[in-house]
């Protein structure tokens, strides 16, 4: 299987990635749910990570991010990150809302759901501010309109972001192999990608600990031992 992935990869012409949790949990990045210890246990993820949950305790919801962004700062990009950064001819797209990849050397990545490292108005003015993961910013108000900053981040019960998700369409949509890493291929976006890049007739290889159960090439393990193996040349 995989000699297989690689001779396809060494073929490849338009190579993206799709990557979720999986990816990041070597660094020790903690899915949401598993963040969700310790004082946090208490609340319903609606009230951590919802329009309504912001509206009703915006200083709750930016502790909570806060301390995910303090996490992420401490947190190294590990192996798989490295090897996805090494090929620059890869355009990565991504779920997580760390910036491992980035911090890897990784050029040109679509984040699907947003980034910790940015906040964005909630009135929709516009308005955009980056973060040092390490020292986040208080809640505050926008300097253009008075609304609360907020993460730039996709809650529940939001659409993902217009462009990030057109740019990943596309590149699903034109991709002769895609590579999917540490995240379910079953279920939205992953799901709509894969089939938009099977119609394509694209090579569909999938990277998780635990065996999938979609067509196409499977290779189970961790992100951090299996990826560097696939993207060496
Ligand atoms: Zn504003």
């Amino acid at each position: 299987m995989l000699d297989a992935a690689k001779a396809a990869l060494r073929k490849a012409v338009r190579p993206v990635t799709f990557s979720g949790a999986g990816l990041s949990a070597e660094s020790g990045i903690p899915t949401f749910r598993e963040a969700q210890t310790g004082l946090w246990a208490m609340y319903d993820p609606m009230a951590l990570a919802s329009p309504e949950g912001f509206a009703t305790d915006p200083e709750l919801v930016v502790g909570w991010y806060n301390e995910r962004r303090r996490n992420v700062a401490s947190a190294q990009p590990n192996a798989a990150h490295c090897a996805m950064a090494g090929r620059q001819d890869i355009v990565h797209v991504t779920q997580n809302v760390d910036n491992l990849l980035e911090r890897a050397g990784a050029n040109d990545v679509v984040h699907l759901h947003g980034s910790l490292d940015r906040d964005k108005c909630s009135g929709g003015c516009g308005h955009r501010e980056d973060i040092d993961l390490a020292n986040p910013l208080p809640l505050r108000p926008c300097p253009l309109c008075g609304h609360w900053m907020r993460p730039d981040v996709v809650w529940f019960g939001e659409q993902l972001p217009r462009v990030g998700w057109l740019r990943a369409d596309q590149l699903a949509a034109e991709a002769d192999v895609f590579v999917v890493i540490g995240t379910s291929a079953q279920v939205y976006p992953a799901a709509g990608l894969i089939a938009t890049a099977r119609r394509a007739d694209a090579i569909v290889i999938e990277v998780n600990i635990e065996p999938g159960a979609t067509p196409g090439i499977q290779l189970t393990g961790p992100a951090g031992r299996i990826v560097p193996e696939l993207l060496s040349l």
